[in-house]
């Protein structure tokens, strides 16, 4: 790794298949401006696009493109991070075997280094980096001790189930950048059949599409929104499908901190969106799940799960972090 950029600004998009998120950071860390554009799909569209959000950002904070350490790349999809290639980002248009997007970018900001990353990555960082910054000293699992939160996994609850890691404050992608995809662990061999083409995984279960599988939306709201309210009102079968899927995702938290023993697990994705009325009813099945097992009791894994934090856009922090390790 070349330079660690402290001292110098950065910025970090998180590129979505209808957004891009951006935001610059200063010397010091401190998120000073952000920006939000649509996203335009096809390859050219992408790096124009990114370029564009860069130099917006850029100016809302009242500095220039030449002045910066690096741009960091959060993108769905599959991604060389050493290359900063992306192959067949189809939401984002990206048809081509492997497009060079680092290099292309970079060539439009005048040479300003460009890494990239895959979006479940960058918000681990984005994560870490956020909410070691706003540290509660007898918060939740938190000692006031420094650096604490550099070791977490950010559990994103989109359309699917998957996980980043931060581990000993650097991400791990693995071998084949397959880390944290625990979506497609397998948890009930006679479960449903999953499109990964194995049986009963964990997505099957955990995640916004079995939610809407198992209630779909009715008055044309999200349907875990739609879910959770039906359950507050009372409504018999909505609270146990509420409580089937808290358990699950409960169960997918559990398999983090088994696995990697992380401090924090960070509720994340679209169906986290919910707020507090998701963390208490994933905090309530952990417990209830320890209440069986004096080792899992131990473990204390309510206290160590977390909402991702909504006041920044953290995946584009979090490439914005990794633009400065570029
Ligand atoms: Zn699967």
């Amino acid at each position: 790794m070349g330079k660690d950029g402290m001292g110098s600004y950065t910025v970090g998009l998180d590129i979505g298949g209808t957004k891009i998120l951006g935001a610059l950071l200063d010397p010091a860390g401190e998120v000073v401006a952000t920006v939000r554009r649509p996203t335009v799909h096809g390859a050219d569209g992408l790096v124009t696009g990114a370029a564009e959000a860069v130099r917006d950002v850029v100016a809302s904070g009242g500095v220039e493109v030449g002045v910066l350490a690096g741009v960091g790349l959060g993108i769905p999809g599959i991604v060389d991070h050493r290359s900063g290639t992306v192959r067949h980002a189809v939401n984002l248009g990206v048809h081509d075997d492997e497009l060079p997007l680092a290099e292309l970018l970079s060539e439009q900001l005048g040479g300003v280094p460009v890494v990239v990353e895959n979006d479940l990555n960058v918000a681990a960082v984005g994560a870490a980096h956020v909410l070691e910054r706003t540290a509660e000293p007898d918060g939740p699992g938190g000692d006031g001790d420094a650096g604490a939160h550099e070791d977490l996994a950010f559990l994103a609850l989109g359309t699917g189930l998957a996980s980043g890691l931060v581990l000993d404050g650097e991400l791990r992608r693995g071998a084949s950048g397959a880390a944290g995809e625990i979506g497609h662990i397998p948890v009930d061999p006679l479960g449903p059949e999953c499109p990964c083409g194995q049986r009963g995984c964990l997505e099957r279960f955990a995640s916004g599409k079995a939610l809407e599988a198992a209630w779909p939306a009715r008055h044309g709201r999200p349907a875990p929104v739609e879910l959770f309210e039906a359950a507050r009102a009372g409504d018999q079968e909505a609270i146990e499908v509420r409580d089937r899927f808290a358990d699950a995702v409960a169960s997918a938290v559990r398999l983090l901190v088994l696995t990697t023993d992380v401090r924090h697990v960070v509720l994340g994705g679209g169906v986290a969106q919910l707020g507090a009325e998701l963390l208490d009813v994933v905090q309530d099945a952990l417990r209830e799940q320890a209440k069986v097992s004096a080792f899992l009791g131990s473990l204390r894994l309510a206290d160590r799960v977390r909402l991702a934090p909504t006041h920044v856009p953290v995946a584009a922090v979090g490439a914005a972090v990794l633009g400065r390790r570029g």
